[in-house]
C-alpha cells in the first residue's frame, strides 16, 4: 500500500484554470519523493493539498489508505517545513523545536524533553537549544524549522523549497544533512524544488510537473540517461 496516493488530483480555480490537472502518483512507505518543474507549473499547490492547505476540486488524495481529501491539516498526521521557517522569535530553539508537541497536550515533559534533545542531537543543534532564532545563522535556523518537523514523528515529511533562501555553500551543506536524515528516519518525504541539482541528488524517484500536468515519474538515474 502507497504512503501516499493521489488519484486523479485537480485544482481548478474560480476562472476555470487549472494548477493541477489530472495527476496520480503513488509514493511508497519510506520513499524520498521530489515533486520538480519551472515556476507556476503547480508543484506547491500539490503539495499543498496533500496536507490539506488547500482545497481538493477533483480527484482523491490517500494517506495510508484512507481518503483524507475532506479532512482537517491537523487529522493528517504529516508534518510540512515551509521555505520561510517561521520560527518564533521570542522563543529559545528548545521551545521552537517543542512547540508542536506542547500542542498535542499531555504529552510528559520529561517526553517533550527526550524528544528535542533527540531532534536536535540529528540535527547538531544540542549546543544551541538555549539560544533565540536571532543569534542563529541562516542554515541553523533552517535546521530548527527541521527539527519542529521531525520532533512529531509524523507519517510523512513534506517541504516546499526548504533551501532557496539559502547561499550556495550552505545549500549543498543541507542537502547533505536532509539526506542523511531522512535515510536515517526513513519517513516518507514529499520535497518540492525547481533545483534540478536536489531533485538529482535527494530523491529516490522525481516527479516532473509542467503546466499542472505530470510529465513522468522517474528515478535520477533514469532521468538522467534519458536521450
Ligand atoms: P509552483 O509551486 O510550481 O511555482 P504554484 O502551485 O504556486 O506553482 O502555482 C501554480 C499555478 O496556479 C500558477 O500559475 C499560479 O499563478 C496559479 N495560482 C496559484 N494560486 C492561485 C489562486 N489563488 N488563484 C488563481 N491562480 C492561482
Ligand atoms: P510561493 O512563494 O510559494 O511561490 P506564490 O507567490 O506563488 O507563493 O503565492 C503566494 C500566494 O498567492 C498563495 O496563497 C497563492 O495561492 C496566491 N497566488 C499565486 N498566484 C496567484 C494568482 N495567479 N491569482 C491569485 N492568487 C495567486
Amino acid at each position: 500500500m502507497a504512503a501516499i496516493e493521489m488519484r486523479n488530483i485537480v485544482k481548478e480555480y474560480g476562472d476555470g484554470f487549472k494548477a493541477v490537472n489530472d495527476v496520480s502518483i503513488d509514493i511508497a512507505d519510506g520513499e524520498f519523493m521530489i515533486l520538480v518543474g519551472p515556476s507556476g507549473c503547480g508543484k506547491s499547490t500539490l503539495l499543498r493539498m496533500i496536507v490539506g492547505l488547500e482545497d481538493i476540486t477533483g480527484g482523491d488524495m490517500l494517506i495510508g489508505g484512507n481518503r483524507v481529501n475532506e479532512k482537517a491539516p491537523r487529522d493528517r498526521n504529516l508534518s510540512m517545513v515551509f521555505q520561510n521557517y517561521a520560527l518564533y522569535p521570542h522563543l529559545s530553539v528548545f521551545e521552537n523545536i517543542a512547540f508542536p508537541l506542547r500542542l498535542k497536550r499531555g504529552i510528559p515533559e520529561e517526553e517533550v524533553r527526550q524528544r528535542v534533545e533527540e531532534a536536535a542531537a540529528t540535527l547538531e543543534l544540542t549546543e544551541h537549544l538555549q539560544r533565540k532564532p536571532a543569534n542563529l545563522s541562516g542554515g541553523q535556523r533552517q535546521r530548527v524549522a527541521m527539527g519542529r518537523a521531525i520532533v512529531r514523528q509524523a507519517d510523512a515529511f513534506l517541504f516546499d523549497e526548504p533551501l532557496s533562501n539559502l547561499d550556495a555553500k550552505l545549500r549543498g551543506q543541507m542537502r547533505t544533512e536532509i539526506s542523511r536524515m531522512q535515510r536515517r528516519m526513513g519517513t516518507t518525504t514529499v520535497y518540492v524544488t525547481h533545483d534540478q541539482t536536489e531533485a538529482m541528488t535527494l530523491g529516490d524517484r522525481v516527479a516532473v510537473l509542467r503546466k499542472g500536468v505530470l510529465q513522468q515519474v522517474a528515478s535520477p538515474r533514469e532521468l538522467y540517461e534519458q536521450p
